[in-house]
């Protein structure tokens, strides 16, 4: 198994990306917890995974507050006994124009998407370096590459995940701590219901995109999963596209 021995810990992993990842993750040999607002949908996931034999755990978490995540990540190393995996998943999105952004849009998503992973990351190293080395798998998005005609607090948040990433890679390379930014496009999940249930948007998306399809949870979980684990030893400060070709046109 690809995870055998590792203990894992998922933001937002109630649902979505970051519960395909769990269940991923868990099915590959890893202790998984899930940290997330959603308590009653991360209890559901919990369950889900314990049920077909893994081993998780869903603790409440709300990445944008310190304290949080050191109960978090604390009460993870008391369960099962250390951490080697950080997936920072957890995000919110805004289609709001520049004009159209107040201030207190701004700070929140910047608060959630660039502050959280932020602080994930800094809660995480110290136990990573206890075991002598961990993964830190941080999702941006395609937004973190490209602009955007329809969002603009988004495209800076997930920015600033991306040179995030590259900066701990560089500053924790030589503990064997690895940071890895993954970019997705469009991928069908509660974040993107409303977008992708406009017909005109989906058929767009179909007709434009170069493998014509929109992207699943699972199509973004193998990579997360292949970052994580030990077959990516030689790779931090990497970008991982899983776009369907978007931003390759
Ligand atoms: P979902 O909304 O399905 O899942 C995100 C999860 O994060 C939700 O459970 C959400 O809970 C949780 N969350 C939000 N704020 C916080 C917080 N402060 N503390 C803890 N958990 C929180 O979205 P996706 O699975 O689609 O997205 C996962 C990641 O992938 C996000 O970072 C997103 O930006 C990124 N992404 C998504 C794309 C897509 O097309 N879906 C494309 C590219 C990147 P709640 O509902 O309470 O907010």
């Amino acid at each position: 198994m690809r995870l055998e021995g590792k203990v894992a810990l998922i933001s937002g992993g109630a649902r979505g990306m970051g519960a395909a990842e769990a269940r991923l993750f868990a099915s590959e040999g890893a202790k998984v917890v899930i940290g997330d607002l959603l308590e009653d949908e991360g209890r559901q996931t919990e369950a889900q995974i314990n049920e077909a034999g893994g081993e998780c755990l869903f603790i409440r978490l709300d990445v944008t507050s310190e304290s949080n995540w050191q109960d978090v990540v604390a009460t993870t190393v008391a369960r099962f006994g250390k951490l080697d995996i950080l997936v920072n998943n957890a995000g919110i999105f805004r289609t709001e124009r520049v004009e159209d952004t107040s201030e207190q849009s701004w700070d929140q998503v910047m608060d959630v998407n660039a502050k959280g992973v932020f602080l994930g990351t800094k809660a995480a190293i110290p136990e990573m370096r206890k075991v002598g080395g961990g993964s830190i798998v941080n999702i941006s998005s395609i937004a973190g590459l490209v602009g955007s005609p329809y969002s603009s607090a988004y495209n800076a948040s997930k920015g600033a995940v991306r040179l995030l990433t590259k900066s701990t890679a560089i500053q924790y390379a030589r503990e064997g701590i690895r940071a890895n930014s993954v970019h997705p496009g469009v991928i069908e999940t509660e974040m993107t219901r409303e977008v992708v249930n406009d017909e005109a948007f989906r058929q767009f998306r179909l007709v434009t995109n170069p493998i014509p399809r929109l992207g699943q949870p699972e199509d973004v979980a193998y990579g997360v999963l292949f970052l994580a684990s030990d077959e990516a030893s030689f790779m931090t400060g990497s970008e991982l596209v899983i776009d369907g070709g978007w931003t390759a046109q």
